[in-house]
């Protein structure tokens, strides 16, 4: 260590190319950005974008977005940053154990729900029908907007110009849709960083809903004890949690059942790579999917749409046994919690929200804020408009629903 004064970005990718997988990805050879920038003193160019999607201005409105249940209800449950945050947790913890590129993993999980609507899927849903003659609204495209166009902190481009690996993993499968700048190809496999991405949102919003869906009375152990992944869950820690609290044994339980989902899916990952290991990025690339994956979505709050079929999974995924439970698990959560009557309320209310805006502003353009409009030359009207709903945080949702329809609110 004779002269060592610091790690110098250099000396990362020179560390990356020893200790990584030979299939994961490195940022030293990375695809790049769409506008080249010299390189960063001591940060690769993945943590750079980890740290350009911390600080973009959708991050922090993650705080204020729905989940499951409306922000303003109770301090204790998820919102989108806290989601976020333990899916990134999630997702380090895996990439790490596999050898692959931890900060790729976790810039994308990141960046994974930038562009979700206020109230979740179920603003989602009725966004995306207002949308249907001027090309559908979907959260996945919407992220990527934001990442390559919306964010507005640069002087040389609009957008963050994250690196082709990390919008590649924020894209997910959907290309079917018009996009103003090149998008990353679409390749037969994803990176395995990406697909962890995908898992570890997955895993982490079974794990979080359950525990907010108990916490809540909404859901009870006893309806949740029918599942087989609680159940073994249950069965190994019961020796230990005899005279321990309920609310103790329950979080244990939870954090059991998470850890569970989290070793099955690097073991059964690691050996299908040992079965058949990749040659390198490249190979593992073009490689037929051979599963499908987490997919992306029904998550939280959402009634609609419950009946997608996932489209990634690719090479990391589950055991068929815990792929089974899980998919048990999340049919129980959609039955009993997202289409619990009082989360079925907030659903339809939120939908109310989301079309009145749309509508008041497609018939009187003159209610939207000057910046929208300037943007209606580049984007048209409707993607403008959709645009600035989907950037609202549930509370400015109400807030203006309530100034343009509640003759009593002030302007
Ligand atoms: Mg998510």
């Amino acid at each position: 260590m004779s002269g060592f004064r610091y790690r110098t970005r250099e000396r990362y990718e020179q560390e990356e190319r020893e200790r990584l997988a030979p299939w994961a990805a490195r940022a030293g050879d990375s695809a790049g950005r769409l506008v080249p920038e010299p390189e960063h003193a001591y940060r690769t160019a993945f943590q750079r974008d980890r740290d350009r999607i911390v600080h973009a201005r959708a991050f922090r409105r993650l705080e204020f977005k729905t989940q499951v249940f409306v922000y303003l209800e109770n301090d204790h449950y998820r919102n989108r940053l806290t989601h976020t945050i333990e899916a990134a947790q999630v997702a380090r913890t895996i990439a790490r154990a596999l050898c692959l590129n931890e900060d790729l993993a976790e810039a994308i999980t990141l960046a994974h729900d930038l562009g979700h609507t206020p109230f979740g899927h179920a603003g989602e849903a009725v966004l995306d029908r207002c949308m249907e003659e001027h090309g559908g609204f979907d959260h996945n495209r919407q992220s990527l907007r934001i990442v390559d166009l919306l964010e507005n902190r640069y002087p040389d481009f609009s957008g963050l110009n994250l690196t082709e690996e990390t919008r590649e993993g924020i894209l997910k499968h959907g290309a079917a849709w018009p996009h103003p700048i090149p998008l990353p190809p679409l390749r037969p496999q994803r990176s395995l960083e990406a697909q962890v991405a995908d898992h570890a949102d997955e895993i982490a919003y079974l794990h979080h809903d359950l525990d907010d869906g108990l916490r809540s009375g909404l859901l009870s152990v006893s309806l949740v004890e029918t599942t087989a992944l609680w159940k073994s869950a249950r069965a190994q820690r019961a020796s230990r949690d005899a005279g321990m609290a309920d609310a103790v044994v329950r979080a244990r339980t939870i954090g059991a059942l998470g850890d569970g989902l989290i070793g099955d899916l690097i073991e059964e990952t690691s050996r299908r790579l040992a079965a058949n290991p990749p040659a390198s990025l490249a190979d593992l690339r073009q490689r037929t999917a051979r599963s499908s994956g987490p997919g992306h979505g029904p998550e939280n709050g959402s009634s609609a749409d419950l009946s997608f079929s996932g489209g990634g999974g690719e090479t990391i995924g589950f055991s068929p046994e815990i792929d089974r439970g899980k998919r048990e698990l999340k049919s129980f959560l959609s039955e009993n919690f997202y289409r619990h009557p009082d989360v079925l309320r907030r659903v339809r209310k939120a939908e109310w929200i989301v079309g009145d805006l749309f509508r008041a502003y497609r018939d009187d353009p003159n209610l939207l804020p000057t910046d929208v409009r300037a943007r209606f030359a580049r984007e048209g009207e409707p993607r403008a408009v959709a645009d600035y709903i989907a950037g609202m945080t549930d509370r400015f949702a109400m807030d203006e629903h309530k100034k343009l329809f509640d003759p009593h609110a002030p302007i």
